[in-house]
């Protein structure tokens, strides 16, 4: 199976629907559209050929709505190893034809099959062993293992031949198949937790039936290894990892689940071990060391329990919560990291203003929103808390940075100031974005290239006499400074009164910045000297940056105007 999410490409707008319905069964795939021919998509590439290529070396399934032959021809150079290479399948433009094109190996067939039946029709599916037998050994479902792929082919082309196979263990997704089974064959097929030495004629499937129950933070991976190892369990049979919600947030825990790649599922009820891991087992489960032929020793910190079918972790319990505080940047997407992208994806609630949600665009689809004024920080913060506490992932949403004028920190003061013992368990995550002072640094040159300082001129959270105090000491030091919030509909007079502290300590053609509306629609970026600094030329979408002593203005050849501190200190 493979773990990328799929990217589904587009090449003209017509296609969008089609391609958002089939997303609807793909969950986190993105939608890559071709630039100029398509809106509304996830990511626009302008190179086809270098898109696709590069999206299969690292592994992406493709799905194009276009021509197979267009795929096929656009990836042929890179086709070389069938192991290795991802899913590829091409839809017809009408959704009439899903045609699996590469990686079978990787699960094409099932991904097919997903596309073709919301779309309510066949795939065109060409594998023999996938239609004589009506089951895909090679890539079986999910809460199975195949331990023994390299040995999967010879045995696949046996039983084409004719042999027949033995059954050990149970699986119904085999017995339920086409498969040519009989207690007298040659060939065997092994369902087993445990670990077996596989052979050239026996293909060895692990269910994921094995449940580990942890209740206290201090129990390693090195000590479940070891616990593994004597039971005679194989990693590959390992379901979850299952604990209290308390110790949700300590480190041991995740390491143990992401050395054997299964998710962590927490319980609010206060469970010991055995109890824990039963529970995730469901009534039919055992506690191994209940089992006469391992011998394991329980302390009262883990447990762990056999289920005789494969464990669906994502229904029992809860997920650990977590909370990113994220910055979308000032605006348009390029500006905002690709980290921030991959959360939003991921993602199942975003909390914040509605006009940085709507920044958010087409990330935003899908997913929960909880909009609200934008002065309503401190129950904004606490609904963030609450709802992650409840294993949902919830994404603040800040313009610029989060951590500037924005809400991480409003998170951290409700966190510190108002604890619930519930949000120890919540992983809290700060992504950065970039601030409106660099964007507007680079949209005249470099006025931030040496010393600078920030100042909010919003007197709502702090005294006007520390700001004014702040502005004259940030001046006699000669900082460059960037002004956030400098004019409101209720806060009018404050810039003129910061003008006339900096005209004590700077020459009236100081060069000012005006930056409004960075990478939204609109945007303008003036410069202007001190002297001209008035309450009318900016508002709440401007950001001003006022010049250090030494930051100079290049009059360029084409009219435009440059502005740059110099990293020195002239004479
Ligand atoms: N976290 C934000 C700042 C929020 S405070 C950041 O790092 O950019 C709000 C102030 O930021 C606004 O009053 C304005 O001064 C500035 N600002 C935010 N986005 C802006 C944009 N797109 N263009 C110009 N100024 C902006």
């Amino acid at each position: 199976m493979n773990k990328v999410a799929p990217a589904v490409i587009v090449l003209s707008q017509n296609s969008v629907t089609l391609a958002r319905k089939i997303i609807t069964v793909l969950p986190g795939a993105t939608l890559y559209g071709l630039a100029g021919r398509t809106c509304d998509v996830d990511i626009s590439f302008t190179n086809f050929g270098d898109t696709l290529r590069e999206l299969f070396a690292q592994g992406t399934p493709l799905i194009g709505i276009c021509a197979a032959g267009i795929l096929i021809r656009t990836l042929a150079p890179l086709i070389s190893d069938k192991r290795q290479e991802p899913p590829v399948l091409a839809v017809a433009e009408d959704g009439s034809a899903v045609v699996p094109l590469l990686g079978g190996l990787n699960g094409v067939n099932d991904l097919a099959r997903r596309i073709a039946e919301v779309l309510d029709t066949q795939a065109a599916i060409t594998t023999t062993g996938d239609i004589r037998f009506r089951t895909a050994l090679l890539s079986p479902p999910p809460e199975y293992h195949l331990a023994n792929p390299e040995d999967a082919k010879t045995f696949i082309s046996d039983l084409l031949a004719g042999e027949q196979v033995k059954l050990e263990g149970t699986a119904p997704w085999l017995s339920n198949s086409q498969l040519p089974i009989d207690p007298k064959g040659n060939l065997t097929i092994q369902v087993t937790e445990r670990c077996v030495i596989p052979t050239a004629n026996c293909l060895v499937y692990h269910p994921k039936n094995i449940a580990i129950a942890i209740t206290h933070p201090d129990v390693t991976l090195d000590l479940v290894q070891a616990l593994l190892a004597n039971a005679d369990i194989a990693s590959a049979a390992i379901a979850g990892i299952f604990a209290p919600i308390t110790i949700a947030a300590y480190a041991n825990i995740h390491t143990i689940a992401d050395f054997y790649g299964v998710p962590t599922r927490f319980f609010r009820e206060d469970l010991a071990a055995e109890a824990l891991a039963l529970t995730a087992t469901g009534r039919d489960g055992k506690l191994l060391n209940s089992l006469s032929q391992i011998a394991i020793a329980y302390d009262g910190r883990y447990a762990i329990a056999i289920s005789p079918q494969p464990i669906d972790p994502n229904t029992i319990g809860q997920p650990q919560g977590r909370l990113a505080i994220i910055g979308t940047g000032p605006g348009s997407s390029q500006w905002m990291s690709p980290e921030v992208k991959e959360i939003l994806k991921s993602a199942t609630d975003l909390v914040g203003y509605k006009t940085y949600l709507d920044l958010v665009g087409s990330l935003a689809a899908g997913k929960q929103r909880h909009e609200s004024d934008n002065r309503e920080e401190i129950a904004r913060a606490t609904m963030a808390l609450d709802l992650a506490a409840n294993g949902r992932y919830v994404v603040v949403v800040s313009s610029g940075d989060p951590g500037i004028y924005a809400m991480a920190t409003a998170v951290f003061e409700v966190f510190d100031h108002h604890h619930k013992p519930e949000w120890d368990s919540i992983d809290i995550h700060v992504a950065p974005g970039i601030s409106a002072m660099q964007a507007a640094a680079a949209a005249v040159g470099a006025p931030l290239g040496h010393d600078f300082c920030t100042i909010s001129l919003s007197d709502i959270l702090k005294p006007w006499s520390i700001i004014t105090q702040r502005i004259a000491a940030a001046a006699e030091a000669d900082f460059a400074i960037a002004f956030y919030n400098p004019v409101s509909k209720d806060r009018t007079w404050q810039l003129a009164d910061a003008r006339d502290i900096l005209l004590r300590y700077r020459t009236p053609n100081t060069p000012v910045i005006l930056a409004r509306n960075l990478g939204r629609p609109g945007q303008t970026v003036k410069v202007i000297t001190l002297d001209q600094l008035t309450p009318d030329v900016a508002d709440m979408r401007t950001v001003i940056i006022v010049g250090s002593s030494q930051t100079k203005i290049i009059n360029r050849i084409d009219g435009s105007v440059s502005v740059y501190t110099p990293r020195r200190y002239y004479k």
